[in-house]
């Protein structure tokens, strides 16, 4: 059994998918259900019993702590969090809850829960930390992409709140010996991806015809990876990374947000031939967001030497079967972009 938080997520629903996949070890999937969270997202899951649902928080110490004794996890997968960087200009509070607090409640109850295992299950237990390659600031344009070395610079406050949480979780293998493994992506995109982040909003706004905002003036490049590309790096890692250490993932894919926004638009073109093309026309440029980072690259050189890892999407193959996902999926967009699928899921789960 491993417990995965924020499993309802993009990334933790996708995970949670690719794992029991994978793997024929169950899962315990700890996740608040945030307007973030989506149990949509795990529908195919219905009804198979090495998938346990818990809504709840990750501050919750008494509930986490139950849950460490009641399911005896032998991994900690932690991805929950507050993710949009707009929001957390808007207003931090949450953030440093849910990122910071909610990481140390699980570092201190993982803590307890691990040292009162047996020497050889002690031995084999590992934290996982998912983070993001947003803490290490921001790239010059003839910058070398972030190594695990680069100092860590975080420059909003959702980077900085993961910043903190990074800390806190290599505080506690060197202080208290807690055998965790760090990692640090760079921007996922693919199937489940909320659509207020830059890709499935760009997609979900030109299915309906709608303006495809820009900031500024759409030269801020970020590194892209498929997110099944980075479930398949988070089970090697937690297999067989070395405990303490930090692996940076990325799939060495730079792009400007105005190059990501262009292929969309030729992708639906020529996908959706019908629709009032050519989509765009709706791009349209609105004022940065406050303290924009500039550019940020992952050196993934220590993942792919050490652990072989290498992704299976170029960014061609994987944009492609994204906004292709998006296509196939109108009930999924209809139901995030409505907020029916709290409801649904009521009606389908009810709470847990
Ligand atoms: P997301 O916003 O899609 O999902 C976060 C999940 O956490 C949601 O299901 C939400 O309900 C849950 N959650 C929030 N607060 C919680 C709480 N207090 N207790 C329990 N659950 C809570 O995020 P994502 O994009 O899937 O990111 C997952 C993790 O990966 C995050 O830690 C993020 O920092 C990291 N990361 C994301 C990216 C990216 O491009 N999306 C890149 C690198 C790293």
């Amino acid at each position: 059994m491993i417990l995965v938080t924020g499993g309802a997520g993009f990334i933790g629903s996708n995970f949670v998918l690719d794992w029991l996949a994978c793997r024929d070890e169950p899962v315990v999937n700890l996740d608040l259900l945030t307007y973030a969270g989506n149990l949509g997202n795990l529908v195919s899951l219905r009804g198979d019993s090495r998938h346990v649902f818990v809504q709840g928080d990750v501050c919750d110490a008494a509930l986490v702590r139950r849950l460490l004794v009641e399911y005896r996890p032998r991994a900690v997968v932690h991805l929950a969090a507050e993710t949009h960087v707009d929001r957390s200009i808007q207003d931090a509070a949450a953030f440093v809850r849910t990122n910071v607090t909610g990481t140390y409640v699980l570092l201190e109850a993982v803590r307890d829960y691990w040292q009162a295992l047996g020497a050889t299950e002690r031995e084999a237990f590992r934290f996982h930390h998912v983070s993001t390659d947003e803490v290490y600031g921001s790239l010059g344009p003839e910058d070398a992409p972030f190594t695990e070395h680069h100092p860590y610079q975080p420059n909003s406050p959702y980077s900085a709140s993961k910043a903190a949480s990074d800390h806190l979780v290599r505080a506690w293998h060197h202080t208290y010996g807690l055998p965790v493994v760090t990692t640090n992506c760079s921007n996922n995109y693919g199937p489940y991806h909320f659509p207020e982040k830059l890709i499935p909003l760009a997609i979900v706004n030109a299915l309906a015809g709608k303006p495809l905002p820009v900031y500024g003036d759409g030269l801020n490049v970020r590194d892209w990876l498929y997110v099944k590309d980075h479930c398949a790096a988070l089970r090697l890692v937690l297999e067989r990374g070395r405990v303490g250490q930090t692996y940076n993932i990325g799939g060495w894919n730079e792009k400007t947000n105005l190059e990501i926004v262009r292929t969309i638009c030729r992708l639906l073109d020529e996908l959706r031939p019908d629709a009032a093309g050519p989509h765009e026309r709706l791009i349209t440029f609105v004022a940065d967001r406050p303290g924009h980072d500039r550019r940020y690259a992952i050196d993934a050189s220590k993942v792919e030497r050490e652990l072989g890892w290498r992704p299976a999407e170029t960014f061609e193959t994987g944009i492609r079967k994204t906004v292709q996902w998006y296509l196939d999926h109108p009930e999924w967009v209809a139901q995030v972009q409505s907020g029916a699928y709290r409801q649904w899921i009521a009606t389908q789960y009810g709470r847990v």
